[in-house]
């Protein structure tokens, strides 16, 4: 008999498995994928970390989670700066001073905070959406080639049915400052995620290709308890209805050049072209392998947003008012539940980011263990 099951061996499975492990309880890890680590697995193709599920940049402003994640790796320099590709036009990314020179001309903070002030006066009142929040953030012609296609493409919505909150995630700067993210502790694990979550696992048994659901009964009873860390409510069997989620689509390429796009990411910010973004991961390591020499080919992936249905993987939960409700509703069925604990980005309907997920994880630890 286990002390735990744990369903999911993503960071929010490996964080509380190392830790259950820690201190001396047993755990057996399952995941219905074929690999371990969640969305942050990471495959090698002719030497370069190519992220499987989606760029994931690490970065966190909590000095407990930084120092708790050191332990697995160590992390590179590596900065998010993206770059905003509107029909040819290149824009710097998150918004600031070069992203305003280049729209509007300006040079001093003082002329481009004039141009966003003259603009943000056709919002009056509290925004109530993402348009009208994006717009009195930083005027109405960044959003038209920066913001609007982008977010319906990734959303599928419009945006004056958007809840203003997901804006609110990128800075806005009066400086000549290209880091997307307001983070003291930034970079990539060397080596990779994968060999980062193998570490946290290391010791612990894993089964992979093990759906949960499809042995429900037999792996209950392997255990005393349960953490699930899949989507909630596919737990119960959606048996309120389904809880929505956006999907993401990969398109990978392996070319025979070094250098497609000179950048990790580029975002395509225009509705016509179809996906939202290419992402070029050699570049999360500065193009080098784990020798430091130079890779010869790149790997590229077009990543298109879609809307998710059953049997697709659910990568974004949809934080809107609808799906709040719904998601109250299952929290209390799951609180019901005194044998299963549920946690991280899925089992929680939470956007969570990975640093989120580690703190929650390590929150569940301290109380759980
Ligand atoms: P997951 O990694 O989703 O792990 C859940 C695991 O449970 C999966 O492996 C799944 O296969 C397994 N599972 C589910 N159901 C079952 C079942 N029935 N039986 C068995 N196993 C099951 N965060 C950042 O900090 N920076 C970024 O740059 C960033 N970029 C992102 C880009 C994309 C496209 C996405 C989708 C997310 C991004 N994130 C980023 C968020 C990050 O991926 C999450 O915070 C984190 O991976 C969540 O970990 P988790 O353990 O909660 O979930
Ligand atoms: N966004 C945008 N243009 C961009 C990048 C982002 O309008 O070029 C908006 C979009 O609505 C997105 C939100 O900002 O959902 C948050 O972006 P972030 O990069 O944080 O999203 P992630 O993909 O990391 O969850």
């Amino acid at each position: 008999m286990y002390d735990y099951l744990i369903v999911g061996s993503g960071l929010y499975g490996a964080v509380f498995a190392h830790e259950a492990k820690k201190v001396g309880k047993s755990v057996l890890v399952i995941d219905k994928r074929p690999n371990i680590a969640g969305n942050v697995y990471t495959e090698d193709v002719e030497g370069i970390h190519v992220h499987k599920y989606g760029a994931h940049i690490f970065h966190t402003n909590n000095t407990e989670v930084w120092n708790y994640i050191t332990q697995f790796a160590t992390f590179n320099r590596f900065t998010n700066s993206p770059v905003a590709n509107y029909k040819g036009e290149l824009f710097s990314l998150p918004f600031n001073m070069y992203t305003f020179n280049k729209m509007w001309g300006v040079v001093t903070p003082e002329e481009a905070e004039a141009k966003i002030a003259e603009q943000r006066k056709e919002i009056t009142g509290e925004p109530k959406n993402l348009e009208e929040q994006a717009i009195s953030l930083v005027g109405r012609d960044i959003y038209e080639k920066l913001i609007k296609g982008y977010t319906e493409k990734q959303w599928g919505r419009d945006c004056k049915e958007l809840p203003s909150f997901i804006i609110k995630r990128l800075p806005v700067r009066l400086t000549f400052d290209n880091n997307y993210f307001n983070a003291l502790y930034q970079g990539i694990p060397v080596g990779g995620y994968t060999k980062m979550v193998e570490n946290m696992l290391e010791g612990i048994e894993v089964r992979l290709n093990t759906d949960y659901f499809e042995h429900k009964a037999a792996l209950d009873a392997l255990a005393e308890k349960v953490v699930y860390t899949g989507p909630i409510d596919a737990y119960f069997d959606f048996k309120l209805g389904t809880l929505e989620y956006r999907s993401v689509r990969f398109e990978n390429e392996l070319l025979d050049i070094p250098n497609f796009q000179g950048n990790a990411a580029v975002n395509y910010t225009d509705r016509e072209t179809p996906w939202t973004r290419i992402i070029e991961h050699k570049w999360f390591e500065f193009g080098k392998d784990a020798n430091g020499n130079d890779l010869p080919k790149t790997v590229i992936s077009r990543e298109y947003s879609s809307e998710w249905k059953p049997g697709d993987e659910p990568y974004y939960p949809v934080n809107d008012e609808k799906n709040g409700k719904l998601y109250a509703e299952y929290k209390k069925l799951a609180e019901a539940e005194t044998k299963v604990i549920f946690g991280g980005r899925l089992g929680e309907y939470k956007y969570y980011d990975m640093d989120a997920v580690i703190a929650s994880a390590l929150d569940l630890c301290k109380k759980e263990l």
